[in-house]
């Protein structure tokens, strides 16, 4: 049986718009589970499907696979009526855009994975129950439980699975030959997926639009552990504007050998940046310190060192990225883990490289009635010892969060300010989306920046710590992949350790493929700087 798995994470209603550059881990954990099962998989991204290319692959495969977020609806709906015009074959779709079942509906599918894939998936492989899709015998997957299911026109929800075992966990590979797929997946950040689930089961103590409001009984804040998995009175854990710990549950870290071989994989296939992935690096094997109780406390008690050394020893140890040939750098921590210990065991390793902060707002009133773990003042302190360490802290802040107002984004605009005293290297904004499965589900989505008056207060304000930090770019060399053509008039390239975005003349057209160290020579925007290139490192990629 033959798939073809689209990856419209990130992609909105079209092509990708942010994050370019990134090649996300799940589709790889799919694919690599089909595989693994005899399945043949093929990865495409929906900038790159013209009707022409759909007709063709409708021929070649046996069912659509679609791996989205809620914010892919666009894409995801347009991308399921070209094919259901085209064919009967089966629509199957998975990721965070099923985090509610009942409000996917309107889409065109025949069966829906609920949360965590990896179990449902190898027992419907094991049970050959591929075939009974294909089918159209849906009826028949009733009895498994993770699934939405259309079945006679009607939605059915087959039941929440248990979050996936640390020892299934460990049992998958994800694909790394499929990453060959995607376009740029040479100059791309590949994330490889090292901790599975968040360790913030704090909720919010904001009324929900439903009516639901915290009775203040503090068991998810200072209850053991393990009752702090449930909510009396049914609140998703987590922060209110995120599904991460409803969806996939608490903490559980992949073994260093399964990492070092997926990441092995990925360097033999080609690719040459990395990303090590998790809602919090820190929390990896942190765990181990709590079993057999779920790690359901985001501050306490601080990272599992030992492990993290191991971690950061054995991937050091990959000759390509002890000679520095493969970029290794780190997705998000949580401030309130980030001590000095920490700080300087990361800067040892990660010198030079990026890491992500969430701070969402400035205020901390609105910090603990939206669910967020630990403190303001953990983030500018986190800023504070990972830049002393050498580190470049990336802070993210959403606007338009419910509850926000003139109070919330006065402290926010402080905050940042006081991070930008600390050196932040960029303040990444989002505009607040309420996710399926999150606390904040039933808000409506913010409006745009330019319409909120306080929004824009607080969108201003990144946008001038965002371009003064470009500024602090300028002269300096960086090293850069050359990766092609922009708007035609560009040649466009990604800091192999990641930054801002670097366009260059068309000159530079010849060194497609190559790593460079380039000049900045001029700030074009908050995301875009101009250089020149010195000189040639090495040849990433052959072009063809
Ligand atoms: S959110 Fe739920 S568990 Fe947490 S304090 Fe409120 S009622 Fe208790």
């Amino acid at each position: 049986m033959r798939f073809l798995l689209v990856d419209c994470l990130a992609r909105g209603s079209g092509s990708r718009k942010a994050t370019v550059d990134v090649i996300g881990a799940g589709p790889r954990v799919v694919a690599g589970i089909l595989e693994s099962f005899g399945y043949r998989v093929r990865v495409d991204v929906p900038e790159k499907i013209s009707v022409n290319i759909l007709k063709r692959y409708v021929e070649e495969y046996d069912a659509l696979l679609i791996s989205a977020m809620s914010s892919d609806l666009g894409i995801v709906r347009k991308l399921t009526r070209l094919w259901r015009n085209l064919t009967r074959k089966p629509i199957i779709i998975g990721g965070p855009i099923t985090g509610n079942p009942l409000r996917i509906s309107e889409l065109e599918f025949d069966v829906g994975f609920y949360g965590e894939s990896e179990e449902t998936l190898i027992e419907i492989c094991s049970r050959k129950l591929f075939d009974s899709i294909v089918c159209r015998e849906i009826e028949k997957l009733k009895s498994i439980k993770g699934l939405i299911l259309r079945v006679n026109n009607e939605i059915v929800f087959t039941g929440r699975r248990r979050f996936v075992s640390k020892e299934l966990l460990n049992t998958i590979n994800p694909s790394t030959k499929i990453v060959k797929y995607y376009p740029l997946y040479w100059a791309s950040r590949v994330y490889v997926e090292i901790v599975r689930g968040c360790s913030n089961f704090n909720r919010p103590k904001i009324v929900l639009p439903s009516g639901k409001k915290c009775i203040l009984c503090y068991r998810c804040k200072y209850g053991p552990l393990r009752s702090r998995l449930e909510c009396p009175i049914g609140i998703p854990p987590g922060c209110g504007y995120c599904s991460v710990p409803a969806l996939y549950g608490p903490p559980r870290s992949r073994h260093i050998s399964n990492i070092v071989s997926e990441i092995k994989g990925l360097i033999r296939n080609g690719v040459s940046r990395i990303v090590l992935s998790a809602p919090d690096i820190l929390d990896y094997c942190r765990e181990e310190l709590v079993e057999p109780e779920p790690l359901t406390d985001p501050c306490s008690p601080p990272p599992n060192i030992d492990a993290l050394r191991r971690l950061f020893d054995s991937l050091f140890n990959i000759s390509e990225i002890a000679s520095g040939e493969v970029a290794l750098m780190l997705e998000n921590i949580k401030a309130c883990l980030v001590n000095e210990e920490v700080a300087k065991l990361l800067g040892e390793y990660f010198k030079g490289t990026t890491v992500h902060i969430g701070c969402e707002t400035g205020d901390q009133e609105h910090a603990d009635l939206i669910g967020r773990p630990g403190t303001v003042d953990d983030v500018v302190r986190a800023v504070k010892l990972l830049t002393k360490y050498g580190l470049r802290p990336y802070v993210y802040f959403i606007h338009g969060l419910p509850g926000q107002s003139p109070k919330t984004v006065n402290n926010t605009l402080k905050i940042i300010d006081i991070l930008k005293q600390e050196n932040v290297e960029k303040i990444t904004l989002y505009r607040f989306s309420p996710l399926p499965g999150s606390a904040f589900e039933d808000y409506p989505r913010a409006k745009p920046f330019v319409k909120d008056k306080l929004s824009l207060m607080i969108a201003r304000k990144v946008q001038e710590v965002n371009i003064q930090s470009k500024y602090k770019l300028l002269n300096r060399i960086i090293k850069v992949v050359i990766v092609g053509e922009y708007k035609k008039k560009y040649i466009i390239g990604y800091p192999f350790y990641h930054g801002p975005v670097v366009l260059f003349d068309k000159s530079v057209e010849r060194y497609i493929g190559f790593l460079v160290k380039a000049r900045i020579v001029r700030v074009i925007s908050d995301r875009l700087v101009y250089g020149t290139v010195e000189s040639i490192e090495r040849r990433v990629h052959q072009v063809t």
